[in-house]
């Protein structure tokens, strides 16, 4: 039934084509990315002939290297600089939406000398979107695709974060939302995901729970007219973290580092941006050479790093239990790719503690005033674990990825505050010994 329904969805999509008003700039097509099979762009994520997911495929044929990296850099201050790489209308930067992106990539020295790193660290930090994660990126590429569709709910599963971007960006563009997440998820994101008046729904099960009801409401007549960014969408949605890619590279002056630290949830966001270093090579904007991906997750739900530990193809999906519940997905759409990528590129993928990451938010604070979430606790606490197994090369240049905001994740060091209570006179402070 399942699949029958996926089937028309498919077939709607070819009828979309033989009257093209969808115009998503240089996308062209969808392509199967295990088969190859290509399909007109539609709001549909699975092929037809063996139900492997779709990717975007571009027309990128026109563009000359020197005029493309010119109008990049005379582009907005945000990710639509980037908009003639995105499957997104020529116009976008004009249309209601939160422009997110463009965020620092900070170069980590005290971090550096506090993990040994001698080749040069960079933390690019996400926290500063819009809505305090890199969630913007994708939504936004998704919110396009569902104007382009006629989709006039915006919605999601997700593991937090996702929720405030969707509700964020429904709000902004005027469209109703209504978000999936796991009923236990940290006050922080709960807040923001309702703050912004679209329904949150909270389902009694985790992420895997969360997103198999999504696909079953995508099948059903109560979801008609509902784009979802990261089901029936997420060809569309998976193409914003490509810009993670194309803005690292830009500001280190159109070079590609030679190792990326990336976190796991789905794998969605370490695939892109793979891809989006390929793209950059295609098209000359930066010089060829092996760069190799890392990826990141809490020991709590390490489903991709053990598969890539115990050499296997296929992803053992896990029950998560770790306070980083952002990552926190026990069945990963991507986990086959990330460990082709980390294996391809040289890379890894590792796992650490909840304690580990603690630590990592903590050592990113204390050294370079970044308060990360769960997930950059994450990724740093991996480049320091990677960097004592030897796995990493700390005599070259690394990028480590901090995904989200530590305002939004504050249980996870709780216990840090105050230290001391004094009278508010001069006796008090020196008897505090903080004089
Ligand atoms: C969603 C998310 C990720 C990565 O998600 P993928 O599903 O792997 O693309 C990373 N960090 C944070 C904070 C997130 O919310
Ligand atoms: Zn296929």
């Amino acid at each position: 039934m399942r699949k029958m329904r996926r089937k028309g969805l498919a077939s709607m999509a070819v009828q979309t084509v033989a009257t093209p008003t969808v115009d998503l700039g240089p996308a062209a097509a969808l392509s199967c990315r295990e088969c190859g099979h290509r399909v007109p762009l539609g709001p549909v994520f699975a092929c037809e002939e063996c139900f492997g997911p779709l990717e975007i495929a571009y027309d990128f044929s026109a563009y000359d290297t020197d005029k493309l990296r010119a109008r990049i850099e005379s582009g907005p201050a945000n990710i639509w600089r980037y908009a003639p790489l995105l499957p997104v209308p020529a116009d976008v930067a004009d249309k209601p939406n939160l422009n997110p992106g463009w965020t620092p990539l900070v170069k980590a020295d005290r971090l550096a000398r506090e993990l040994g790193v001698t080749g040069g660290l960079f933390v690019k930090d996400d926290s500063g979107n819009p809505t305090h994660s890199f969630k913007d990126r994708v939504v936004a590429q998704a919110l396009e695709a569902a104007r382009a569709f006629g989709f006039t709910t915006l919605s999601c599963s997700s593991t937090g974060n996702l929720a405030g971007a969707v509700g964020a960006a429904a709000a902004r563009a005027g469209l109703r939302s209504c978000v999936f997440i796991p009923h236990d998820l940290e006050q922080g994101k709960v807040v923001m995901a309702a703050v912004y008046g679209g329904e949150l729904v909270g389902i009694e099960g985790n992420y895997d729970d969360v997103n198999r009801f999504c696909s079953e409401l995508i099948g059903d007549p109560a979801g008609e007219g509902w784009g979802f960014v990261n089901v029936n969408l997420r060809p569309y949605y998976a193409e914003g973290s490509k810009t993670l890619a194309y803005e690292i590279c830009e500001q280190l002056g159109w070079k590609l580092p030679d190792q990326l630290v990336v976190p796991i949830a789905s794998g969605s966001q370490l695939t892109k941006i793979d891809k989006g270093l390929k793209e950059l090579i295609a098209l000359g904007l930066v010089e060829d050479k092996p760069y190799k991906i890392f990826g990141a997750q809490a020991e709590g739900c390490s489903p991709v790093s053990a598969a890539f530990k115990a050499g296997h193809d296929v992803v053992r999906p896990q029950k998560p239990d770790t306070i980083a519940k952002s990552l926190a997905i026990g069945n990963p759409a991507d986990g086959p790719y990330v460990l082709d990528i980390a294996r391809r590129t040289g890379g890894a993928v590792e796992d650490v503690t909840d304690p580990q990451i603690v630590d990592a938010i903590k050592l990113l604070a204390r050294t370079e005033g970044i308060f990360a979430e769960t997930a950059g606790g994450v990724t740093v606490g991996v480049t320091r674990k990677l960097i004592e197994s030897g796995a990493l090369d700390p005599s070259l240049t690394t990028v480590v990825l901090n995904t989200g905001d530590g305002l939004k994740t504050l249980d996870a060091v709780a216990g840090t505050g105050l230290t001391a209570t004094i009278r508010p006179n001069l006796d008090s402070f020196r008897e505090a010994g903080l004089a």
